[in-house]
């Protein structure tokens, strides 16, 4: 059965569950040990991970974070991070400025466009975590300047829309020498988002990553198919790295998978738990 879910998001970040209700939720449904992974921010891991101690669950410290990578998605993991380290949260506070520049900036776009929108407006929509687009779709859909939340984003807030402002995010050395700074391993997320369906192509960027200090990759996630986790577990091993897996847990919510569920018919154990241990251990005897 499975033991462990390495990739859950909170309220600290777009989950619907606080740090707290997760840990208790995960604690419901048997599982050993979890990963708290919010995008950009550690602040839910102080919460999450006393309440872990209260019900005798591991809570790994953990953080998503995006990267820069054309024509896909690209996130990557950081496991095991110390909260206290200050490069970490330095570098949390440049994204955090740079979001919330942005939303100025949108709002100053949007009212070039004839549309009137207040932050604080946004701070009142039902979305959930860090003000981004979301909230601005909310607000417009409100305020009666679009049908519905797709039709802001295909006439204002999509990519190369009139009001689209380009997301700071980290380049990919940045990010896995930020998590490796504050030292955790480094993991990509859910493989399939990168959009690199060409297997030579896609077996090469891993060895640039592994290049570039990557630790791991996140071979069984709800979105993949069987080919798809067999195709990335085999990658994981000719790289050398930590085949991990998780569901993105964002909450109960319609649609969504359930915590510590979606790895299909793999028994996901706790062991890949000790691989990650193990595997931190050597990283930081080997940088002190
Ligand atoms: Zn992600
Ligand atoms: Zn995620």
């Amino acid at each position: 059965m499975t033991e462990v879910d390495l990739h859950v998001h909170t309220t600290a970040s777009d989950g619907t569950m606080s740090p707290a209700e997760v840990v208790r939720y995960a604690k419901e449904k048997g599982l050993r040990a979890i990963a708290i992974t919010d995008h950009d921010t550690i602040e839910g891991l102080h919460e999450g991970i006393g309440e872990g101690k209260k019900q005798g669950l591991e809570v790994i410290p953990g953080v998503e974070l995006s990267v820069d990578f054309p024509k896909g998605t690209m996130h990557v993991l950081g496991y095991y991070i110390d909260p206290t380290c200050t490069g970490l949260l330095d570098e949390l506070m440049v994204l955090q400025q740079a979001r919330a520049e942005r939303n100025l900036r949108m709002i100053e776009k949007l009212r070039g466009l004839g549309i009137e929108i207040e932050l604080s407006e946004l701070k009142e929509t039902p979305e959930h975590g860090q003000i981004g687009r979301p909230h601005f779709a909310h607000t417009m859909v409100k305020k009666g300047y679009v049908q519905n939340i797709q039709d802001a984003f295909d006439r204002y807030l999509g990519k190369g829309g009139p009001a689209y402002v380009e997301k700071f995010r980290f380049s990919q050395e940045e990010a896995i020498t930020i998590i490796h700074q504050a030292q955790g391993l480094a993991v990509l997320a859910h493989p399939f988002t990168l959009n690199r369906p060409d297997p030579a192509d896609f077996g090469a960027l891993i060895g640039e990553l592994k290049e570039k200090g990557l630790d791991g990759m996140e071979v069984y996630n709800p979105e993949h198919s069987k080919g798809q986790k067999k195709f990335y577990r085999t990658l994981a091993q000719q790289h050398g790295l930590v085949a991990t897996g998780g569901s993105d847990f964002h909450g109960l919510t319609k649609d969504a998978v359930d915590l510590g569920e979606g790895y299909g018919d793999t028994n996901y154990a706790y062991n890949v738990v000790e691989e990650l241990k193990a595997r931190r251990e050597a990283r930081l005897r080997g940088l002190s």
